[in-house]
């Protein structure tokens, strides 16, 4: 009997803890999971923060993508061209059709420095810098190492981006390492975003301002960035602010997968139009997204992206047996915040809920604190990396920690 077959299109977090899922929850002998991601590697993104300052090294951020594909599921090495819903075909760059009974899309998305005048001109690599990717990550370890100081810009081009606490904890990590190498007074940090503030949810903005005033951070918001001169090394935006630099760390624009927009049917940005509850996509009724390739108004997380794989897992489950998709995610993402200092801070919230204090994850017990700087919170934070590699990868759940986002041990603050 030739088996029906789910294809999964990406091999990032989403995409391989979505194989290990299904492998355990669909019946093999009707359907065969087959994955297609272009890379070979398998990086944890989240250590391209700790690598500029030596925190992780290189071997410990990368795993073989094959090493946490099941044997049951059929892994092919090949770029996606596009995908053609009409005739639920993904079309390889080598020209080969995969047909596909159930498409889950999990191609994530990457940096886009290209589309910014002059981001990726002379300069780039050598004073303007990205943290976003490996390659990226790499070669700013490399150059923080000699650095002599001057002024140290940390910007984002234009929201969404992945992580969007990222670039923050990249400011405090780099004031607490200037400090560690007793020259923060020859560094001048400034922040530079195009949000109204460095935290944009109204408690957060009031519990944390703090933070960056200490750290000596200046901060430049509302910066809508135009062009970078490389000559005269200023970053410059379309109300003519303009901010000087001797060392420019960016995330430049983030893309959904060019395959997306080829295959005609992603948003401005090639994100797949996505119902934010059951991760079914508005293309057709079998293509599913989750993870960073979609339009929801969740953040771009990976924490998402394993809550999701939960509710998507259940979702498919209901689409074979022809029942109501009743599994509905509630946008719950659970980020550390690196503070520098060995601490960090804890936020949970859903599209609902604002982060507030209280504890995580149980209510008055923790042990982990909520919009607190703790040194538990930054262990919490070193401590995902073996997670990642070895509970989530592996498509299984943590302990206690729940996709749906809980409401003990939050402090709530009724509407008034
Ligand atoms: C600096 C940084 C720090 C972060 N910190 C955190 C954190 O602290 N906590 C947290 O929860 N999240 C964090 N994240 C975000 C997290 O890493 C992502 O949200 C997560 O990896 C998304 O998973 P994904 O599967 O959607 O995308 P990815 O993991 O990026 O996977 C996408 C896959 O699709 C493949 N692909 C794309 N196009 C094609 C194509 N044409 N053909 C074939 N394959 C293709 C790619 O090769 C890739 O393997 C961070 C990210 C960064 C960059």
């Amino acid at each position: 009997m030739t088996r029906k077959r789910i294809l999964i299109a990406g091999a990032g977090s989403a995409g391989t803890m979505m194989a290990n899922h299904l492998k355990r929850k669909v019946n093999l002998h009707e359907w065969q999971i087959t994955i297609v991601d272009a890379a070979t590697t398998h990086y944890y993104q989240p250590g391209f923060l700790f690598l500029p300052f030596g925190i992780y090294d290189e071997a410990e951020i990368q795993k073989p993508i094959i090493k946490y594909i099941p044997d049951e599921v059929e892994f092919i090495n090949t770029g996606i061209d596009k995908i053609d819903a009409e005739r639920n075909v993904v079309i390889l760059i080598n020209g080969a059709e995969l047909f596909y009974d159930i498409l889950i899309i999990a191609s994530g998305c990457n940096i886009a420095p290209e589309e910014t005048e002059g981001m990726k001109g002379k300069l780039w690599q050598k004073n303007v810098f990205d943290f976003y990717t490996f390659e990226g990550a790499k070669a700013l370890h490399d150059k923080l190492q000699g650095w002599e100081g001057g002024k140290l810009a940390i910007h984002i081009t234009e929201m969404p981006i992945k992580c969007p606490v990222a670039p923050l904890e990249f400011a405090f990590l780099a004031d607490d390492f200037f400090r560690h190498k007793h020259m923060r007074d020859e560094v001048e940090i400034t922040y530079i975003t195009p949000l109204s503030g460095a935290f944009t949810k109204p408690f957060a903005a009031k519990k944390l301002a703090h933070l960056i005033e200490e750290k000596n951070i200046k901060l430049v918001t509302d910066f809508n960035v135009e062009r970078i001169d490389n000559e005269t090394k200023k970053i410059i935006d379309y109300g003519g602010q303009e901010v000087e630099f001797d060392l420019l760390v960016t995330v430049p624009l983030n893309k959904g997968a060019a395959f997306i927009e080829r295959s005609g049917f992603g948003d401005d940005l090639n994100y797949v139009p996505t119902n934010k509850f059951t991760l079914q996509t508005t293309v057709k009724d079998n293509i599913f997204a989750i993870g960073d390739a979609t339009s929801l108004p969740a953040s771009k997380a990976g924490s998402v992206a394993h809550f999701e794989s939960e509710i998507l897992t259940e979702n498919i489950l209901h689409y074979i047996k022809g029942e109501e998709l009743k599994a509905h995610f509630d946008g719950h993402a659970n980020c550390f915040i690196e503070t520098g200092n060995h601490k960090a801070l804890l936020i949970d919230f859903n599209y609902d809920q604002e982060p507030v204090d209280g504890t995580f994850p149980f209510a008055g017990i923790g042990p982990m604190s909520l919009m607190e700087e703790t040194m538990l919170n930054h262990m919490g934070k070193l401590g995902f990396k073996w997670i990642y590699w070895n509970v989530l990868m592996h498509g299984r759940a943590i302990p206690f920690i729940h996709p749906g986002m809980q409401k003990s041990g939050k402090h709530i603050v009724p509407a008034e």
